[in-house]
C-alpha cells in the first residue's frame, strides 16, 4: 500500500517513509491510496480473536508484506499489546463496560500513561525502532548509524505517551518540551520520572504555544533537521491513526459477545471526545472499511470549531459569536482537547471533497481533491476562516456533532458517579454529554459506545468538582515522590528556540562521543 499527501506533493511513499516522516514535505498529511475493504468472512473469522490478532489482521490490510514481513508484524504487535508493568494493565487491552442498556464505554486508558494515546504510541515506538534497526543492519561496518531524534511539544498527554512509547529504544532520542508549571502535577511526574538515557524532558519558561512554536521552527530548519534526523510523533503521524482503527473492531466484537445486546438488530453509534480529530478519524476509516455503524458522534468541549462546522459549514478558528478568548483557546477541564484548528480534520476533508469532484479519471480526481484541500488549508492559515459548505452535506451523512462546556462536563461526571457508581474523566464526560444529545434523535435500536480517553485519576481536579472525596493518590501514589530528571529552559521568549537547539546539540555530541568510544572498544576485543 502506498501513501500520498493530502496537498498533492508529487509521488507516493511507502509505509515506512510515511511513519518516519510524519508530515509530508508540502505540509499535507499522508493518506493511503485506497481504503481496504474487509475480507468476506471477517465477522465469523475475526469473532473471538484476541486484541493482538485483531490488530495483526487489520494492520496487514494496510501494510504490504514486502514492506513489513508478516512474521515481523506479528512479533511487533505481540510485544506491544501485552500485559506488564510498562505495557497494559488488562488482558483485553480495551475493555467495553456497559453503563446503561443503550450506553457502553470503551476504556482506552489501561496503558502505561493512563490515556488513549498509549494504544498508538506503544506500537509507533516499536515501529520506529524496527525500521531504524533494519536500515542500520544493511550498513557496512564503519558507516555511521541512522538515528532518529524525536522532538515533541506537549500540554500533557502526548508527551508522556511518547516518552513511554520511546523509552529505551535503540538509536532514538526523545526530547519533550512542556510549559513550566502549566501541566498537571501527575502529567509532569509521568514525564520527568522516566530516567532512561534516551529520554530528555525540557521544561520551558513559556506557554504551550511557545513550545509548539519552538518545535515548528526546529522542524522547519533544514540544516538542524538533517543533522539530527528529526521525527515527530504528534497526532498527524499516519501510524497513530492506523493503529487506532483496531479498537473500533474490538468494541464491535465485544458487543457481539455481550448477552445484553443484539448486534444484528441494533445500530452502533461511536461517540468520540475530539480535539485534533485523530481518535475519531480512525473510526471513520473503520466505517469506510465496512464495520457496521451509524453516524459517528463528534464531541468537543468549548473549543468547538468542529461542532460549529457541522452546524454551519463554516470552519472558523475563532467563534464570531463568542467573547474574546485569550489566544483563541479556552482553558477547559478537558485540556487534551483545547485546540483552535483540528489537525487531522484535513484528512477527512480530503475524502469529503474527493466525493464531490466531477472529473472521471482517478488521477485527475485525486489531483483536484488535493488542490481544494491545499487552498482551504492556506485560507484557514492566512484568514482564520474558510467556507466549507460545499462538503457539509457529505460530512453530515457520516457524522453528527455536539459540544459540552465545563459545567455540563462536571454535571455528567456527577450523574454517572451518583447513578451508576462509575467515575469518568472530563474528556469522556464530554463524550457522554454529546451522546445524550445525539440519543434524542437516534432510533430506538441505537446502541452507543463512548470512547473513554483517560483514567479519571489523571484529571483529578475536575473529577473532584463532582466527587470531592476522590483521591488520585490511590492510583498514582508512588509516582509523585519518584526521582526526576528534567532540564529547565529559561529565557526571554526570543531566546527559547536557541536554548532548546543548544540542549539538543549538547546531548547529541555527548552521544556521538560515546558511540566513538564504543567503536574503539569494539576494536580492542
Ligand atoms: C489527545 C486526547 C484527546 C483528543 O484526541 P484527538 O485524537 O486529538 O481527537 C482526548 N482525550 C484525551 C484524554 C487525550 O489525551
Amino acid at each position: 500500500m502506498k501513501y500520498f499527501s493530502t496537498r498533492g506533493h508529487p509521488g507516493e511513499q511507502s509505509f515506512e517513509d510515511v511513519v518516519l516522516a510524519g508530515l509530508a514535505p508540502d505540509g499535507g498529511l499522508y493518506i493511503p491510496k485506497d481504503i481496504p475493504t474487509l475480507p468476506e468472512n471477517w465477522r465469523s473469522e475475526w469473532a473471538g480473536l484476541h486484541y493482538q490478532q485483531l490488530a495483526i489482521n487489520i494492520l496487514s490490510l494496510f501494510i504490504s508484506p514486502d514492506e513489513l514481513p508478516p512474521a515481523d508484524l506479528v512479533s511487533l504487535v505481540n510485544k506491544t499489546y501485552t500485559v506488564g508493568p510498562s505495557a497494559f494493565r488488562v488482558p483485553s487491552i480495551t475493555p467495553l463496560v456497559q453503563l446503561d442498556p443503550k450506553i457502553h464505554v470503551l476504556e482506552l486508558f489501561h496503558g502505561p500513561t493512563y490515556a488513549f494515546k498509549d494504544l498508538a504510541l506503544q506500537l509507533v515506538g516499536n515501529l520506529f525502532e524496527y525500521f531504524l534497526n533494519r536500515r542500520n543492519s544493511k550498513k557496512s561496518s564503519g558507516e555511521p548509524l541512522e538515528k532518529l531524534t524525536v522532538v515533541g511539544a506537549t500540554s500533557g498527554d502526548t508527551g508522556s505517551a511518547a516518552i513511554y512509547g520511546l523509552r529505551n529504544k535503540a538509536n532514538i532520542s526523545v526530547f519533550i518540551l512542556f510549559p513550566q508549571g502549566r501541566v498537571s502535577p501527575i502529567q509532569e511526574a509521568q514525564m520527568t520520572t522516566v530516567l532512561d538515557e534516551n529520554v530528555h524532558t525540557l521544561s520551558v519558561s513559556g506557554t504551550f504555544d511557545n513550545c509548539q512554536d519552538i518545535l515548528k521552527s526546529l522542524l522547519a530548519d533544514k540544516e538542524f533537521n538533517e543533522k539530527h534526523h528529526l521525527g515527530a510523533v504528534n497526532s498527524i503521524n499516519w501510524a497513530r491513526i492506523l493503529v487506532q482503527i483496531v479498537y473500533y473492531f474490538s468494541a464491535y466484537f465485544q458487543l457481539v459477545s455481550s448477552p445484553n445486546v443484539d448486534v444484528d438488530h441494533s445500530e452502533i453509534q461511536f461517540v468520540v471526545p475530539t480535539g485534533n480529530f485523530g481518535d475519531i478519524l480512525a473510526g471513520y476509516y473503520a466505517k469506510r472499511m465496512g464495520l457496521p455503524m451509524g453516524k459517528l458522534g463528534v464531541a468537543t468541549n468549548s473549543n468547538d470549531i468542529l461542532a460549529r462546522f457541522w452546524k454551519s459549514g463554516s470552519y472558523q478558528k475563532v467563534d464570531p459569536n463568542a467573547g474574546p478568548v485569550a489566544g483563541g483557546v479556552y482553558a477547559t477541564t478537558s485540556p487534551a482537547m483545547d485546540i483552535t484548528v483540528s489537525s487531522n480534520f484535513e484528512r477527512l476533508l480530503w475524502y469529503l471533497t474527493y466525493e464531490k469532484v466531477v472529473q472521471n479519471d482517478e488521477k485527475s480526481k485525486r489531483e483536484a481533491a488535493c488542490k481544494r484541500v491545499r487552498d482551504w488549508m492556506m485560507a484557514i492559515k492566512s484568514r482564520g476562516t474558510v467556507d466549507l459548505s460545499a462538503v457539509l452535506e457529505v460530512a453530515r451523512r457520516d457524522f453528527v456533532a455536539d459540544k459540552a462546556n465545563d459545567e455540563q462536563t462536571v454535571a455528567i461526571i456527577r450523574k454517572y458517579y451518583e447513578t451508576r457508581a462509575y467515575l469518568v474523566d472530563p474528556h469522556t464526560a464530554v463524550g457522554l454529554h454529546a451522546a445524550e444529545a445525539f440519543a434524542k434523535s437516534n432510533s430506538a435500536a441505537t446502541v452507543q459506545v463512548i470512547l473513554s480517553t483517560a483514567h479519571p485519576a489523571k484529571f483529578a481536579e475536575a473529577v473532584q468538582r463532582a466527587h470531592p472525596s476522590f483521591d488520585p493518590e490511590t492510583v498514582f501514589g508512588g509516582l509523585l515522590s519518584c526521582e526526576r530528571r528534567v532540564q529547565a529552559i529559561v529565557g526571554a521568549e526570543e531566546e527559547l528556540t536557541g536554548l532548546v537547539r543548544n540542549a539538543i546539540d549538547e546531548v547529541a555530541s555527548r552521544q556521538h562521543w560515546r558511540n566513538r568510544v564504543e567503536v574503539a572498544k569494539g576494536r580492542e576485543v
